[in-house]
Formats: C-alpha cells, sequence, structure tokens
C-alpha cells in the first residue's frame, strides 16, 4: 500500500479520531473551524479582540471536551453552541454594551480586510465597499436575538433546524426570528443595490419580503406561492422588492471568513499547545 495523497478526512472521521485521543486529529480539525469561528465572533461581538478571545476560548473548550461530545450533533452546532457562549459572556461584561449604528465612513475608514479587486474599477469598488459596509452595518444593528439567527442561517450556512440546536430554541422561533431580521436588513440595504422597484406599492400588495423568506424556509404552500408568482409577473414594485432581498441574502452568504490575524492564530496555537501537553 502506497501512502499517497489521502483525501481530505471529513470532520466526522476527525472527531472520532480525536475522541479517541489522537492530537493530530483534534488539531486538524480545530484549525480547520478557526476562521469560521472567528467569523462568528466578530459578527456577534463587533470587535476583533472580543472575537479573537472568543475563537481561543471555543476552541479551548473544543479540545477540552472533546471526549465528552457525544456525536448527537454536527461539528457545526457544536462549536456554534460553544462560541455562542461566549460571546454572551463578553456582551454582558461589556461596559458599553454597543448596539448603536457605527457611521457608514467609519466602517469605510476601518476597512483594510478587502484588499481591491483588479476586477473591478474604482466606482464599482467604492459601490461595493459601500454596500459590504451597509449590510455590516444593518447586521449590527439588529436586536443580539435576531441577529444570531441571520448570522447562524444566512452567513453561516446553519440549517434553521441546526440554528435551534445551537440557540436553544423552537424552530418556529428561529423562522419568525430570521423573516424579522432579514427584512429589516433588506430595508436598510435593499436602497444601494439599484433594484427598481417601480411603481410604489399599490393597495392589496402582499408584503412580499417576509413571503419570499417564509417561502426560502418551506413555509408556502404551493397554491399560495402560485398566487404569490402570478403577482410578482404583473407588479413591478413587488418583482423589485423580491430581488432585493434575493440580492441581499446572495451578499450574505458570500460572506468571507476573515483572515484570522497571523499574531491571533499564533497566541491560539500557543494555548492550545499548552493545554494539551499538560493534558
Ligand atoms: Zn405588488
Amino acid at each position: 500500500m502506497t501512502r499517497g495523497q489521502a483525501p481530505e478526512a471529513s470532520d466526522d472521521a476527525l472527531l472520532a479520531r480525536a475522541r479517541g485521543g489522537d492530537r493530530a486529529a483534534l488539531e486538524a480539525l480545530l484549525v480547520r473551524h478557526q476562521p469560521r469561528v472567528y467569523r462568528f465572533g466578530m459578527k456577534m461581538c463587533r470587535d476583533p479582540e472580543d472575537a479573537s478571545d472568543v475563537l481561543q476560548e471555543t476552541l479551548l473548550t473544543m479540545a477540552r471536551t472533546v471526549r465528552d461530545f457525544r456525536g448527537a450533533s454536527s461539528v457545526s452546532t457544536w462549536l456554534y453552541t460553544i462560541a455562542r457562549s461566549f460571546c454572551i459572556k463578553k456582551r454582558r461584561r461589556s461596559k458599553f454594551a454597543p448596539e448603536a449604528l457605527e457611521s457608514l465612513e467609519g466602517e469605510l475608514e476601518r476597512d483594510g480586510s478587502h484588499p481591491p479587486d483588479p476586477a473591478r474599477g474604482p466606482e464599482e469598488e467604492l459601490a461595493g465597499r459601500q454596500i459590504e459596509a451597509a449590510l455590516e452595518a444593518a447586521i449590527s444593528a439588529l436586536e443580539p436575538m435576531n441577529r444570531e439567527v441571520l448570522v447562524l442561517r444566512d452567513i453561516e450556512g446553519l440549517t434553521a433546524p441546526e440554528a435551534a440546536e445551537v440557540l436553544g430554541i423552537g424552530v418556529d422561533a428561529v423562522k419568525s426570528r430570521l423573516h424579522r431580521a432579514r427584512v429589516a436588513v433588506r430595508n436598510q440595504v435593499g436602497p444601494l443595490l439599484g433594484v427598481r422597484e417601480a411603481a410604489p406599492r399599490v393597495e392589496g400588495c402582499p408584503d412580499v419580503p417576509l413571503m419570499f423568506s417564509r417561502y426560502l424556509e418551506g413555509e408556502i404552500s404551493p397554491d399560495v406561492c402560485a398566487r404569490m408568482e402570478r403577482h410578482l409577473e404583473g407588479c413591478g414594485s413587488c418583482r423589485g422588492a423580491c430581488e432585493s432581498l434575493k440580492r441581499t441574502l446572495a451578499l450574505c452568504r458570500a460572506t468571507p471568513a476573515p483572515q484570522v490575524p497571523d499574531d491571533v492564530l499564533r497566541a491560539v496555537r500557543e494555548a492550545l499547545r499548552t493545554y494539551l501537553d499538560a493534558s
């Protein structure tokens, strides 16, 4: 048997080995997930230092508790559950609990995480960054309980039942918070997307963003769906509203996992090694 390039082990395979005491498998699992944990921490805490702490504390907790993990849930739900508990502690400790909307200018000035894209001209580049900043600001402005649902479902890509498991609430509660969050974010970001919403809403138009969000979560029956489609065909306003929600959600999904800063990576690696060497 030759040892060729082995296919990348699945989360479950790594997890099984890690639970059996395989340190390399545990480290591989943690390294694989750290950009997502960091992104989640950034979205929830909105502070790089807090996000770094959340990352470190989450990975250490995973290392400490991996043997007790019973595998009833996926690695992702386990990891977000732990990360979320640290985010909540951070929020409680924060003196300022900065729920205020940051100014667009501030978001744009700080930037730095997105190098210019050579495929975009300077004007498109600016428009793109304004949209990103508006999305960021809109997500930040959400009530924490709605924000965490949107982040888990639309940025991290969990299913509604998985998000419900992380949050310890019912799937219906997840969905209703999600609809509220999506509609609020669309209302802020939509005007920047250049989607023509045509004529103003006429009497009798359905609440399209809400309906579309419910459709995405499988809550709309086929005949209601068919009625909606017929309405959209004849109503430019609702078509525009639907399109802007679609694009807003596509932007959420495209949120890149940020580069975890080198010093944070080093500190996390150091803390993990220290823990694992001692255990
Ligand atoms: Zn309409």
